[in-house]
């Protein structure tokens, strides 16, 4: 039963399943986008109503709209899973949708209720359920919740109409060939987020800010790029879109919510994981000096990057404009692919889930 009436529109054409079939071989990454989506519409003085699911459709846009001048835009990110029994779970989505309200929040958006999020999101994975991929790989169905502001009009202040969406993409394993490490770009100069700033909001508006620091990682050679604080440029945040941990002797490391980083659900289960494992994990202040002398001395053993899409991602090599060195032999490090495997052990159903992290559809 759901608390949310979505009216169900279904498409009268959906894809053939052998055309999907022939998506789901071989998806990539936000490529390909299932039969459906959900909208659901808010309005001052209404507030949420007329949730539908639909055939997957563009959407006509006022040239006024004020997302596009002025970016009132949130989104979030989860991955709904195949069990080795055929069913389907979304991992945490009560933490998607408690983050979403967070940022909606800072945005002066209006906060969708945490169980219409989910239910929207469960609706859109039970009518495209067959896009989501077999049990067995790291494959999944990657949902995209959002909102925008729908108003038409040019002056600069929160919009009086909104709308959700959830649309659905499925998503290949990251890593096809093996996990590979990354390597890693240290901006000294270009930051992500300020205090007081949006740094902890998913809003398109830190991923624009991003994007020019991510070339010019690429033209050093490296593929990500990790941000330090705006005030000393000295303690590391986090890499565009995934959190950072640092793995000492039995201790894992990751930099604490100032307020300019993203609260990741990764990096959060990722702490509590790792202390079932036996590890104690905490949230502390790591300069980029410490990183270097630590990485020298040899005290810190491994570091990876965290987030929902690639689950977890070794870090090989970092380079700033003062020098570069190798994490570790390169390699991807002992207790971050143990970590990385316990996690997608319990997202896919293959392992015992303790925290109650997975949400099973009926
Ligand atoms: C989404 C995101 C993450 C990772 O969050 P998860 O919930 O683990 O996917 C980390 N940093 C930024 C800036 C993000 O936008």
């Amino acid at each position: 039963m759901t608390t949310t009436p979505i009216e169900l529109k279904p498409s009268s054409s959906p894809l053939s399943a052998a055309e999907r079939e022939a998506i789901l071989a071989d998806p990539g990454f936000g490529r390909h986008f299932t039969d459906h989506m959900v909208t659901i519409k808010w309005t001052e003085g209404r507030g949420w109503h007329d949730a539908q699911l639909t055939p997957y459709a563009p959407l006509s846009i006022d040239p006024a709209n004020m997302t596009l001048h002025y970016a009132q835009e949130i989104f979030e990110g989860l991955k709904a899973y195949r069990g080795p029994d055929g069913s389907v779970a979304l991992f945490r989505p009560d933490a998607n949708a408690r983050r979403f309200q967070g940022s909606a929040r800072r945005m002066a958006m209006p906060e969708l209720p945490v169980e219409t999020f989910i239910d929207a999101c469960d609706a859109l994975v039970q009518q495209d359920i067959d896009w989501v991929p077999a049990h067995g790989g790291e494959s999944s169905l990657y949902l995209r919740p959002f909102m925008i502001a729908t108003e038409v009009g040019l002056g600069v202040r929160p919009a009086n109409e909104y709308l959700f969406i959830v649309i659905a993409s499925p998503a290949g394993a990251y890593f096809p060939g093996g996990v590979k490490p990354v390597s890693i770009w240290v901006s000294e100069d270009r930051v992500r987020a300020v205090p007081g700033g949006i740094g902890d909001a998913k809003t398109g508006g830190n991923y624009a800010a991003s994007l020019l620091a991510q070339a010019e990682a690429a033209e050093h050679g490296c593929e990500q790029v990790a941000y330090l604080d705006a005030v000393e440029h000295r303690w590391v945040e986090e890499l565009g879109g995934m959190n950072l941990c640092f793995v000492y002797e039995n201790k894992i490391v990751t930099p604490e919510l100032t307020g300019s980083l993203l609260a990741g659900v990764t990096r959060d289960s990722l702490l509590k994981l790792a202390r079932d494992l036996g590890y104690e994990s905490e949230e502390g202040r790591i300069s980029i000096d410490d990183w270097r002398r630590d990485t020298e001395n040899g005290a810190l053993r491994e570091v990876f990057a965290c987030g929902t899409a690639a689950v977890i991602t070794p870090v090989g090599m970092v380079k700033t404009a003062g020098g570069e060195w190798t994490q570790g032999d390169g390699q991807p490090g002992a207790v971050t692919l143990e970590l990385r495997k316990a996690l997608l052990a319990i997202q896919t159903g293959a392992a015992e889930d303790r925290h109650g992290w997975v949400h099973t559809l009926d």
